[in-house]
């Protein structure tokens, strides 16, 4: 008799955090839909996910172990068109918590102005707790039991925290398998190796275009980008690109922090040399050329620059009073509580807001659905250079609406995202 393995369910601590996160975002949608002056009707369709799915499955591990597995899905919101929102993996993850994203992800779409609502899944797992083998069985398993809620015209996925270009893959092969195609009828997961339909410069976009977002506020705010100090949460997908643009730039990286802790070097750390460290097994803090130190502490650093790029809910009301930084670039999705945004407002923190700062993931995840659906191949540098274009665009377009006093920056980003897609509400229309 095989024996069966409990997948891991969150804390209750989780819990609360993905609770919080929601009531956040919920509340951030009131206050905003009020100053837009959006009516009742359109605000009820627009403050509740539209639908939110829980799955099962049980797939069986190279041990012969079976996985209890869970997994959430939230559509938020298609008024703009299918939802759209990448596949996170984490123990801690909650559906509070996918809801909350989701919701996010509708504004994101519409700010960046690509035709997708908002859209989010998580399995619940470990990705660090299990093998590259059992993490293909348990990616696959989930994409079976997602397959009927997944396409191209109903919920594209995408990487996320915990999954990568790899699991893409895995996913886009077992649904053309499922189908019995060489390939799948049009485009349901994006973050796709290149071989597989995949878009060259989709690993960096999310982490290039937050650096664009702080080179057009650096030039905003006054400074220049040499010689500034970045501190940086987070070493994955996004804050190791956000780091090495940065370092590119002229920046000096003074300190990084995974899930592991934190490494710091005053005259700035030899960040290619981590991204290799790290690409084989190494975690930040033990990384040679810094010295370690608590993971926590990095908030309180002297900088210029600061990019939370890892999970939500880091810049809480117990750090972010001593943060230094002028300029903080939302690279993770909700990193800040709303505790923490009333004193960073007080503060007159600079604050790119997360769906502005890491849209250029989702922007070329756009590029990629065109690409495969009309069988096309980009080349790098028009991806690059449509997704700076983009970004600049995007980043003006909140700057200019936001004020000194008046609306911030986070909330002229909802005005212009709320108020596309109320209209695209209005446009649909009532009756069905
Ligand atoms: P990833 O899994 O590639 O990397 C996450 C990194 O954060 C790892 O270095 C991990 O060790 C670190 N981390 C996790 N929890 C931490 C904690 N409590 N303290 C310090 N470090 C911690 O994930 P990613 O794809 O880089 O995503 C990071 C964030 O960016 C998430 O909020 C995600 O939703 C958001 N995001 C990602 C994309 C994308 O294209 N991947 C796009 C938009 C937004």
């Amino acid at each position: 008799m095989t024996e069966t393995i409990q997948g891991s369910r969150g804390s209750a601590s989780a819990g609360d955090d993905g609770a919080k996160m929601y009531e956040k975002v919920v509340a951030d949608f009131l206050r905003v839909a009020e100053r837009c002056n959006i009516e009742e009707r359109v605000i009820s369709r627009m403050s509740r996910p539209r639908e939110r799915i829980e799955l099962s499955f049980f797939p069986s591990l190279a041990s012969g172990q079976v996985h209890d597995g869970r997994a959430y899905i939230v559509y938020h919101n298609r008024a703009l068109g299918p939802s759209k929102g990448g596949v996170r993996m984490s123990a801690e993850v909650t559906m509070d918590e996918v809801s909350a994203l989701a919701m996010k992800m509708t504004w994101k779409t519409s700010l960046i102005g690509v035709p997708f609502g908002g859209g989010k899944s998580a399995i619940v797992c470990d990705p660090d707790g299990v093998s590259a083998q059992d993490k293909e069985v348990i990616i696959r398993a989930f994409t079976r039991a997602a397959l009927r809620h997944i396409g191209p015209e109903n919920y594209v996925l995408a990487p996320d925290m915990g999954t990568n270009e790899v699991d893409m893959g895995h996913i886009r092969d077992c649904i053309s398998y499922s189908m019995g195609d060489s390939i799948t009828r049009g485009c349901y997961v994006t973050g796709k190796p290149v071989l597989l339909g995949g878009i060259p410069g989709r690993r960096d976009a999310t982490g290039k275009g937050v650096v664009v977002t702080i080179r057009r506020a650096a030039e905003r705010l006054g400074f220049s980008l040499r010689g500034a100090r970045a501190v940086v949460q987070g070493f994955g997908n996004v804050g190791s690109v956000a780091a090495l643009e940065l370092a590119a730039r002229g920046a000096k990286v003074i300190a990084v922090a995974d899930k592991h802790g934190a490494i710091f070097r005053e005259d700035g750390l030899d960040v290619r040399a981590m991204a290799d460290h790290v690409a084989h097994g190494g975690k930040v803090p033990e990384f040679p050329g810094g010295e370690p130190m608590e993971g926590a502490e990095i908030f309180s650093l002297d900088c210029e620059i600061l990019v939370p790029a890892a999970a939500s809910a880091q810049i809480t009301g117990k750090n972010a009073d001593k943060i230094k930084a002028k300029l903080i670039a939302e690279g993770a999705n909700g990193p800040t509580t709303a505790e923490a945004d009333s004193i960073l407002r007080e503060k007159k923190s600079f604050v790119i807001p997360d769906i502005l700062c890491n849209a250029g993931g989702v922007f070329v995840s756009y590029l990629e659905y065109t690409q495969e659906t009309q069988r096309d191949q980009m080349t790098i540098e028009e991806v690059e250079s449509r997704l700076e274009k983009r970004m600049i665009a995007c980043f003006d377009a909140v700057y200019e609406r936001s004020g000194t006093e008046e609306p911030d920056m986070r909330t002229a980003a909802l005005e212009l995202a709320i108020t596309r897609v109320a209209e695209a509400v209005r446009s649909h229309g009532f009756l069905p």
